[in-house]
């Protein structure tokens, strides 16, 4: 392994959910439903195989009723309209519209300021674009995870090439406010950066928490890359389908790197998410109450073991703290569940540089079924 990638070894995800099949243990680490997405939407990737659609090459830039399936939820959700053939990209789930926009954007040298925790593949990207991370945490405070502005702020330098922003955040569950995103957006004109955000989990969110794009603040919508993904908002994570949005300029960058990553994503699987994409407001609606069911289940089984618990406005994770089981350190701790408790779960200090500040925290996934999640509670009572 090379000097740039040296510090990443296998990742965090691919150790936990083997850890998980070795044991027999609930996997509530790497974040993946236990049930399938809309069976109307698996019959469409059916269709679409037997019909010969995408079975070959797709265009590079993908399948042009998936690009303007994008623009219509684009539009249609937040009112921002994009021209399908020059501001919409398909990307191998959104793991590839990270790489492909960092290796793209980012000079050697540059430095790229990122929200700690982060998820994990964005500091070996930005390692293997040539970049150097520089973390801005969030610490939590009043029952949420929070970004000091002024911190932020004070993270930016002349070599400061862009903000890579997550709302809602994995792993914290937090979801940006309108007045936190305002205030990134100014920083962002004010010191002419590019903005990459990452809102594979637009659609998770609860209670009062509301999703805003930070495109659609103003002097945004030039300088800023979404990034979103079918995985999470229709349970197939498998299918690797996601997409970038952008101002023609930035697409044709990420698209430069992303010809040479994949060159195209599987194409059966993009005119299913076509369809995906058009389903009735009810869909989105229906997920939402069901994941927040499941937080609530989960959250409660985490504060009776005695767990601190940050119950998240959005994604399906929770981050909770096990200091008050007398516990610090979350990666022994993750390493003795499963024999302790059979529950699998992430230390959540491997997404931080600043370990002393991630050590107590532990995620959880809660998007398995009531049973599971039941079961798993009951079980976490053992894991003092
Ligand atoms: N970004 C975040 C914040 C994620 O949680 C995930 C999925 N774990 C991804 C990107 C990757 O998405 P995909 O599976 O579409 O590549
Ligand atoms: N995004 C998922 C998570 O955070 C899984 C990602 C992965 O396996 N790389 O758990």
């Amino acid at each position: 392994l090379n000097r740039r990638l040296a510090e990443f070894g296998t990742t965090v995800f691919a150790e936990m959910s083997a850890l998980a099949l070795r044991t027999g243990a609930i996997n509530l680490g790497q974040g993946f439903p236990d049930t399938d997405g809309p069976e109307e939407v698996r019959e469409a990737a059916v269709r679409a195989l037997r019909d010969g659609r995408g079975n070959q090459y797709p265009p590079g830039p993908g399948v042009p009723e998936l690009r303007t399936a994008v623009a219509a939820h684009q539009q249609r959700r937040y009112g921002l309209s994009h021209d399908p053939d020059t501001e919409v990209l398909v990307t191998a789930g959104a793991t590839e519209a990270i790489a492909a926009a960092l290796l793209a954007l980012v000079e050697p040298g540059d430095e790229v300021i990122a929200l700690e925790p982060y998820y994990d593949s964005y500091a070996a990207c930005i390692a293997m674009a040539g970049g150097t991370r520089v973390p801005v945490t969030l610490r939590p405070r009043e029952g949420r995870f929070r970004l000091d502005l002024d911190e932020l702020r004070d993270a930016v330098t002349d070599r400061t090439r862009l903000l890579l922003i997550n709302t809602p955040h994995n792993p914290t569950g937090t979801v940006l406010t309108r007045e936190e995103l305002a205030s990134i957006a100014e920083l962002a004109v004010e010191r002419d950066l590019l903005v990459v955000t990452d809102e594979v989990y637009e659609h998770l969110v609860f209670d009062d928490a509301e999703h805003v794009p930070l495109a659609t603040f103003p002097g945004m919508r030039d300088r800023t890359v979404t990034i979103s993904s079918a995985g999470k908002t229709y349970s197939f994570t498998g299918w690797k389908v996601g997409w970038i949005t952008a101002a023609p300029p930035l697409v044709t960058a990420v698209r430069s790197a992303k010809q040479y990553l994949t060159y195209v994503s599987a194409g059966p699987f993009q005119y299913a998410v076509a369809e995906a994409l058009a389903l009735p407001e009810s869909y989105f609606t229906d997920l939402r109450t069901d994941m927040r069911a499941k937080r609530d289940v989960l959250a409660s089984g985490l504060e009776e073991a005695g767990l601190t618990v940050y119950r998240p406005s959005g994604t399906y994770f929770i981050t909770a703290d096990i200091r008050p089981l007398g516990e610090t350190d979350g990666i022994a701790f993750c390493r003795a569940l499963p024999e302790r408790a059979g529950v699998v779960a992430i230390p959540t200090a491997v997404f931080y540089d600043h370990q002393d500040m991630g050590a107590p925290f532990v995620r959880f996934a809660f998007c398995k079924k009531r049973p599971v999640l039941e079961e798993a509670a009951r079980r976490l009572k053992n894991a003092r």
